[in-house]
């Protein structure tokens, strides 16, 4: 990989312009180290551990962080320990929520409320099994329940045909647009340079990629770039990613709990997934009135992230309210508040992607967050950085573009 500290490939007539957040755009002659496209989750973590390294970051996006129709954009995500036999997860999730919780309280509205999460099984799964099994050598604090206490706990649910719970006090949600908005305010802040600008596919080629081009073509250069996309790195980078991630379409409803009826809030109802054989329904308590939150983990059909429609469906909705009225019987007939359609971009298996363009040493890919990426923002952050930085950094065999599938067959959970 290119060195960042060598500014020889810097083209002078390059200069960036730099845009505070929200701010009238300046121009900045300060040169870039490297430039990261893609201000969700993970290039707004990405671009500020590259600048607590002390590099001259740009981060770019071609609407805004975590705007509606990126990944990130959601009210709310799930962070969890639970990952069955893959412990890497478990630990990048443990490792992650520490830095969650100091960046929600430098915030002036919470970023992460912990809810604690309770993921339940109709029987003694290998998944539950496993998963307890790590988080006992990392020493996470979770409880192995069965259906007695769990229904003691949180009498809410209705715990017919299930066996056993596993219940992590310490995780809960992340206010997920919210977080990824103050990350890059922060950045800002810090001297960081964001600006709006949509970057066209590089050209094929081998050998360091120079520059960008945005599509009003404008030439952007430095010496490094991460290109941190999301659902749109396949229509980026087509023959290489456009076989690898598979972009689907996602529904989420928010229902109202009954008025005056706390059971549903934060502190009475956790966060909660159902394994349902692996068929996952997972959900939130009411996080600051929004609703409670639920949705159907199995991967809908293929999208465009850019033309495709955002329309809830109507047997997405009914699926969703079958689930919800037959675990939370209190719930009947609750009424709709909001329903929104987001996109996973998965990879073959579900592992995320972090490494260089083969052809492209000095151009990092980051993402496939498969549905569970946002929880390990902070850890996909450090890890991009520390590839890009440190040449005797070891690399995770699962999050090479090599280890990356042709055919969906989905395996992390
Ligand atoms: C419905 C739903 C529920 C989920 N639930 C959870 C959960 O409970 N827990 C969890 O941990 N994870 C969850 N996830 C997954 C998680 O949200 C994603 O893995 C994560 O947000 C992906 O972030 P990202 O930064 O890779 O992509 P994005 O957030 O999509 O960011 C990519 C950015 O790149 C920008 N961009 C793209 N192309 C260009 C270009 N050419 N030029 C400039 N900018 C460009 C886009 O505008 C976008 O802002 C969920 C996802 C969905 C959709």
């Amino acid at each position: 990989m290119a060195d960042l500290t060598r500014r020889d490939t810097l083209e002078a007539g390059a200069a960036t312009l730099g845009y505070a957040l929200g701010a009238p755009a300046v121009r900045a002659d300060a040169a870039t180290d490297v430039i990261v496209i893609g201000a969700g989750v993970f290039g707004a973590w990405t671009a500020r551990a590259l600048q607590a390294a002390g590099r001259k970051v740009l981060l770019l996006d071609a609407w805004a962080p975590a705007h509606a129709r990126a990944s990130s954009g959601g009210e709310s995500r799930m962070t969890r320990g639970s990952y069955g036999a893959d412990e890497v997860y478990t630990r990048m999730a443990w490792d992650s929520l520490a830095e969650w919780r100091a960046l929600s309280a430098r915030a002036e509205l919470p970023l992460f409320h912990r809810s604690g999460v309770l993921f339940f099984f109709p029987r003694r799964e290998d998944y539950a099994i496993r998963a307890m099994e790590a988080h006992r050598r990392l020493k996470l604090p979770t409880e192995l329940l069965d259906r007695k206490e769990m229904a003691r706990r949180f009498p809410q649910i209705d715990f017919t045909d299930i066996e056993i719970g596993l219940y992590e006090p310490e995780f809960g949600a992340l206010m997920a647009r919210r977080s990824v908005e103050t990350l890059v305010a922060e950045f800002a802040a810090a001297g960081g340079r964001y600006r709006r600008a949509a970057i066209a596919p590089p050209q094929p080629g081998r050998g360091p990629l120079a520059r960008i081009v945005t599509t009003a073509g404008e030439s952007i250069a430095a010496p490094n770039f991460v290109f941190a996309c999301g659902p749109w790195l396949p229509k980026l980078f087509p023959a290489l990613l456009g076989p690898r991630i598979f972009p689907t379409r996602q529904e989420v409803f928010f229902f109202a709990p009954p008025a005056g009826d706390d059971r549903f809030s934060v502190g009475r109802l956790p966060n909660w997934a159902d394994f349902n054989e692996g068929d996952i329904y997972y959900g939130f308590p009411d996080l600051e009135g929004r609703g409670i939150k639920i949705a159907h983990d199995r991967h809908g059909p293929a999208i465009d992230p850019d033309a495709g429609d955002r329309t809830a469906s109507e047997h997405a909705l009914a699926d969703v309210r079958r689930f919800l009225e037959r675990r939370f019987p209190a719930l009947r007939g609750a009424p709709l508040n909001e329903a929104r359609v987001c996109q996973y971009e998965n990879s073959a298996n579900g592992d995320l992607l972090i490494d260089f363009h083969p052809d492209r040493p000095n151009l990092l890919l980051v993402g496939a967050g498969s549905g569970h990426g946002f929880k390990h923002g902070p850890a996909v952050g450090r890890y991009a950085a520390s590839l890009l930085l440190d040449p005797d950094f070891a690399p995770e065999p699962r999050f090479s573009l090599a280890s990356k599938g042709l055919r969906q067959q989905r395996a992390v959970h």
